[in-house]
């Protein structure tokens, strides 16, 4: 139960994932949380560096989708403005639910699927018990989150004191 609280990867942000990494790794496709992990929360725009992510991700082979709790009308605009065809909205995370249903989209096995997000208890943990192999980044941009992820942040604390965070190489 506890290790299901522990990212596999700890790194600062999303540009520290590189595709070749992750084929090094024997992965073959990335679910990507949205809100503070790619963008600030309900952000339109992604920024120069979702956009060479994402790039690197398809020059790679590497298949991608979307997997946010977020609502349908947040989800849809945003994939398209990114050109991600692939997305789950209303996850359920930390549900195990929202990366089967990636995995299966995509035609991949969970465990060569990479779960990337800024949350402990709704990616990590909706990720290792799907049995993805998670990668844990720092949240963008904290100041616009609602009271409920407020109170999970501080319920992190003692996780993210005993997590090495790896360089960006
Ligand atoms: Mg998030």
């Amino acid at each position: 139960m506890m290790k299901n609280f522990y990212p596999d990867l700890y790194v600062e942000n999303i540009s520290c994932i590189t595709a070749s990494m992750l084929s090094k790794m024997g992965m073959e496709a990335v679910v990507l949380d949205v809100d503070n992990t790619l963008v600030p929360h309900n952000d339109p725009n992604p920024t120069e560096e979702v956009n060479s992510f994402l790039s690197d991700m398809r020059e790679g082979n590497i298949k991608i989708c979307v997997v946010s709790n977020n609502t349908y009308e947040r989800v849809k605009p945003f994939c398209d403005r990114i050109g991600i065809e692939y997305f789950v909205h209303d996850a359920l995370k930390p549900r195990a639910y929202g990366y089967l249903k990636a995995a299966e989209i995509m035609g991949v096995e969970a465990d060569k699927t990479a779960g990337i997000g800024d949350q402990i208890f709704t990616d990590v943990w909706g990720g290792n018990r799907a049995g993805c192999y998670t990668i844990l980044l720092k949240p963008i941009d904290i100041s616009a989150e609602n009271p409920f992820i407020k109170f999970k942040r501080l319920l992190e604390k003692p996780f993210l004191k005993k997590i090495k965070r790896s360089d960006c190489k």
